[in-house]
């Protein structure tokens, strides 16, 4: 295994730290990921985002009721926290009201950082996190992510979660126009590259092929530009 850039939890040959830019969206993002996977960061991006946005935190755990961080936080007057999941009562940036309930409150933003697989394991072992307000998106969106197999079109990766409840709360007021949150993407993006360039190394056997799971892809990959 390559040696890993401890900011982006990439390895140092893919790091992304470069391509990042922190933004300040107003908004508190904090990301749930399972202890399982926090070091299992080759497909994950929620250290991009942390990088990102600022004032965002990563929560490492799976039993998250008793987090004394997270609790904390779930109790500070300051915000009106609500778990990224959909519903059919779930708020979104344009449904009538959202904006009042945010009147003198920051937004924070709970963001399950997992797989679909962990991220479900997440909910049900915490079956609080369903009893916050939840937030939606009123977009429909697919991932770009191509090397990712979800078992869900809908599920996408937590850095473009990030990115399109910025969008979203930027096109009804909720958060400063001015913030440019296309920094993200352009990271995202980035990232795929890396990878699929790493695959495709892999296959032709430039590189050693240390994840034995990455048998089923033997098939060289086209690498999008994006343009
Ligand atoms: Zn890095």
């Amino acid at each position: 295994m390559s040696e890993l850039c401890y900011n982006c939890f990439k390895p140092k040959s893919a790091c992304l730290c470069s391509y990042t830019k922190e933004i300040d969206p107003g908004i508190k993002f904090v990301l749930l990921m399972h202890q399982k996977e926090a070091k299992r960061q080759r497909t994950g991006t929620g250290h991009i985002a942390k990088i990102s946005l600022k004032d965002s935190e990563i929560l490492v755990g799976f039993e998250f009721e008793h987090n004394k961080r997270l609790q904390e936080l779930l109790s500070d007057p300051q915000y009106f926290p609500v778990m990224m999941y959909p519903g059919e009562e779930a708020w979104t940036a344009k449904k009538e009201g959202f904006g009042d309930v945010l009147k003198g409150k920051k937004l924070l933003v709970l963001i399950l950082d997992s797989t679909w697989f962990c991220a479900r394991k997440l909910i049900e072992h915490n079956p609080f996190l369903l009893k916050l307000p939840r937030l939606s998106f009123y977009g429909d969106y697919r991932s770009i992510f191509t090397f990712k197999h979800e078992p869900r079109p809908e599920y996408i990766s937590t850095i473009e979660s990030c990115y399109y409840l910025i969008k979203e709360m930027q096109e009804n007021g909720l958060c400063p126009a001015d913030v440019d949150p296309e920094p993200m993407m352009n990271a995202f993006k980035q990232m795929i590259k890396f990878q699929l360039q790493a695959e495709n190394e892999r296959i032709l056997g430039i590189r050693p092929n240390s994840h034995s799971y990455d048998a089923k892809y033997n098939k060289l990959r086209e690498i999008p530009t994006f343009d």
